[in-house]
């Protein structure tokens, strides 16, 4: 009867409900967008009612698109937008303020007052992080900062913190649990990666109450259940974790060294590094992937700002092409780049070159260069980018790697795909789900209830779609040669 796992994927624009069946197979899928409040420059906020409303719809239009009632729901597991700060009022259950969102800049000051006042080794040594308004900590302290009376309550035990699979969960078990997981956790700048607590020095430096904090449960198993409207029985919760570190268990990177690599806006790489926190000298962010069995792995994440919005800029900005997709179309039309390097720092370079003042540009232009050289050159910059930041994970890691999982909207690109493997000189993999963040949820909710075995079993089930096998050439290593050489040019670095 209990056939399948209700996956709520909680994202950044809009809130997910996707159903999968004990192969994995997706079988409904329904989206409701939710408003983007950007009040001032740098501020970005969201409505958690909001939220959570268009997060019951999602669910019972999944339901009602797959044609199947709660009771055949084995279990549901959460993935979220990490670091999105929610407080709220137990009694009443408001927030107390709307979601600030992970993007949110307006505690940037206060992380330099931070930073200017030395504790920036003890908060990457304890959480793995670097002091950035992105993460929770910063905006709880905000939050509190507003009115007397909120750090009041909150010390007084009346107010709750959450990142948004804290509050969905403390929604769906209608206020009765008020918990979190250790992948969720790890982005709060509060939590010591390595005694998997809540950190009393982390809560001063912040003057964050330890009460309104929730408590850190494991990725996999039953937390507690859920029973929306109309709904006959309640259901298992029992999966939470972060977006990316959702994907790196969807896309199966179980094992130390394995990495998978989202390509959308930007590119999002994490690396599993197995059950020891790896220190990055690059200023990548160590983090917890998920507990599970007692069992903690960690993972090491780094990102490129610019990666499928430099298509953006070739569509919007150039207008070389009309749809994003064309790019590959007119990169085939040309045999290779032409000599061309598109150094692609639109808004400054991040690891390993750090540089915020980095412009853009197009090196090697001829009498001879074509659009389509100038395509390939841009798929070219986004597998450079990609392989810059996987080989400085490697060398923080110690791992060597030999294959790369992919997903997000520009991975159906094959001929991007194969310019990664061969600049990789590594396997690059393409899964057939490639939502894959969703089914690293519905993983861990069914491996917290027995409906899957255990991750072997997963292992089985996961399939993929392409593979792309890397050829390297004379061709590939002037590629690389030019970019160093040029890179060079225009960073200190
Ligand atoms: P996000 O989640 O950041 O919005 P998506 O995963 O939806 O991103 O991917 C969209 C991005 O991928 C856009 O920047 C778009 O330009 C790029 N993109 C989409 N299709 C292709 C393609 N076939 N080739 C290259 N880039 C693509």
């Amino acid at each position: 009867m209990k056939s399948y796992i209700l996956a709520i994927d909680a994202g950044t624009t809009s809130s997910r409900a996707l159903i999968f069946d004990k192969n994995g197979v997706q079988i409904a899928l329904a989206q409701y967008e939710f408003t983007q409040y950007f009040p001032k420059e740098g501020w970005v906020e969201h409505d958690p009612i909001e939220i959570w409303e268009t997060q019951k719809k999602a669910i019972q239009d999944a339901l009602a698109q797959a044609n199947i009632s709660s009771d055949e729901i084995e279990a549901i597991g959460i993935t979220n937008q990490r670091e999105t700060t929610v407080v709220w009022n137990k009694n009443t259950g408001l927030p107390v303020y709307n979601a600030i969102v992970w993007q949110d800049r307006r505690t940037a000051a206060f992380c330099e007052s931070l930073v200017n006042a030395g504790y920036e080794q003890m908060v990457q040594d304890k959480t793995g992080l670097v002091v950035d308004s992105y993460f929770s900590g910063t905006k709880i302290n905000w939050i509190l900062e507003q009115n007397p009376s909120l750090k009041n309550e909150a010390v007084a035990g009346n107010l709750l913190f959450g990142t948004i699979d804290t509050w969905l969960i403390w929604k769906l078990s209608e206020g009765k649990h008020h918990v979190t997981d250790p992948s969720n956790a790890s982005r709060t700048m509060l939590f010591n990666i390595h005694t998997l607590e809540w950190d009393t020095e982390l809560l001063k430096m912040l003057d964050v109450p330890a009460n309104m904090l929730p408590k850190v449960h494991p990725s996999s198993g039953i937390i507690g259940t859920a029973k929306l409207d109309n709904w006959t029985t309640e259901v298992p919760i029992s999966g939470i974790a972060g977006d990316q570190q959702a994907a790196l268990f969807g896309q199966i990177c179980f094992q130390p060294g394995e990495v998978k690599n989202t390509y959308g806006t930007g590119c999002f790489c994490v690396m599993n590094t197995g059950e020891k926190p790896v220190k990055s000298n690059n200023k990548m962010l160590t983090t917890i992937a998920w507990q599970i069995n007692g069992k903690t792995t960690y993972a090491i994440e780094g990102s490129v700002f610019i990666a499928g919005a430099l298509i953006q800029w070739l569509r919007d900005g150039m207008q070389i092409i009309s749809s994003s997709s064309e790019v590959e179309a007119l990169a085939n039309s040309v045999e290779n780049n032409g000599g061309l390097t598109f150094i692609p720092a639109l808004a400054g370079l991040g690891a390993p070159y750090w540089d915020s003042n980095a412009t853009g540009a197009i090196m090697g232009i001829t009498r001879g260069t074509e659009k389509g050289h100038i395509a390939r050159a841009a798929l070219e910059a986004i597998a450079m980018r990609s392989r810059e930041i996987i080989f400085e994970m490697q060398k923080d890691a110690g791992i060597v790697f030999s294959s790369l999982r992919v997903d997000g909207g520009a991975c159906k690109n094959n001929l991007l795909m194969q310019i990664q493997s061969d600049l990789l000189n590594a396997e690059v993999i393409r899964p057939k789900t490639t939502e894959t963040t969703a089914l690293g949820a519905a993983f861990l909710a069914g491996l917290g209830t027995g409906f899957w075995k255990n991750q072997e079993e997963l292992m089985h089930i996961w399939e993929k779609d392409a593979e792309f096998h890397p050829i390297t050439n004379e061709a590939t290593e002037r590629i690389i040669a030019l970019w160093n050489e040029r890179m060079g040019k225009i960073t200190t670095k």
